[in-house]
């Protein structure tokens, strides 16, 4: 299978950034690993607008590890409140500030084994920072990931971690980087969780799912 090709359609089929685009092009000068990393922690499980939004309400306050680390609890709960499940997500961030300080010099560091060590971070989490943050090749599988590479047969897998492990053997290594940003936007805006867009997919003569003929007999019935 020539991933090249099929990513080259793909990007062609899509619009606009993902949220740690975004931010790297807000900041372009200097990317954050730091912000990176907590901005990946708060996207959990919430959409791109409310973790962009999450992430420079606590960022215009706290913008370092030792800030949010003496910042109150509470504090840091408000400011993130919309990113959802804002109790825990504070928490976690308030504990990664602390030892990203006492163990690593204040610098988020550049190792996967590393990373995920880190309360709230898992795979996800640790690849965004290693693609985001330090340009280094990795790929990170969050649910939009899992399901594109399901539904097109590229994996056969039951959770994001085997994903990662399959896409790992599959996908060229140069292309690790770029999987990440492309097929969260083509999960979200084109093959999507329920009523995925088959008819306009540019990459249907690949796919092994295809929805298009299922929703055409769904339309005859009605
Ligand atoms: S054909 Fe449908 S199911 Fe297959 S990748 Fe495209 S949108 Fe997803």
């Amino acid at each position: 299978m020539d991933f090249y090709e099929i990513f080259n359609k793909m990007n062609q089929s899509l619009n606009g950034l993902t949220h740690l685009d975004e931010l790297i092009q807000k900041t372009p000068r200097k990317i954050d690993p730091f912000k990176i990393l907590i901005s990946t922690i708060l996207s959990v499980r919430t959409k791109d607008k409310n973790t962009s939004t999450a992430t420079e309400n606590l960022f215009a306050k706290y913008y370092t590890p030792i800030m949010i680390a003496g910042a109150e609890l509470e504090d840091i709960e408000e400011l993130i409140y919309v990113s959802g499940t804002y109790k825990t997500k504070a928490l976690r961030i308030k504990q990664v500030s602390k030892i990203i300080i006492e163990k690593y010099s204040g610098n988020v560091p550049k190792d996967f084994n590393e990373l995920i060590k880190l309360p709230g971070v898992g795979n996800k989490v640790a690849n965004c920072v290693l693609i985001y943050a330090y340009n280094i090749p990795a790929i990170p599988v969050d649910i939009h990931l899992h399901r594109v590479s399901n539904r097109t047969g590229w994996v056969d897998t039951k959770t994001p971690e085997q994903t990662e492990k399959e896409l790992r053997k599959i996908f060229p290594k140069n292309l690790w980087i770029d999987s990440n940003r492309l097929l969260v936007k083509f999960g979200q805006q084109i093959c999507r969780p329920t009523y995925p867009k088959c008819n306009l997919c540019p990459i249907i003569d690949i796919c092994k799912r295809n929805f298009s003929k299922s929703f055409t007999k769904i339309k005859k019935k009605k």
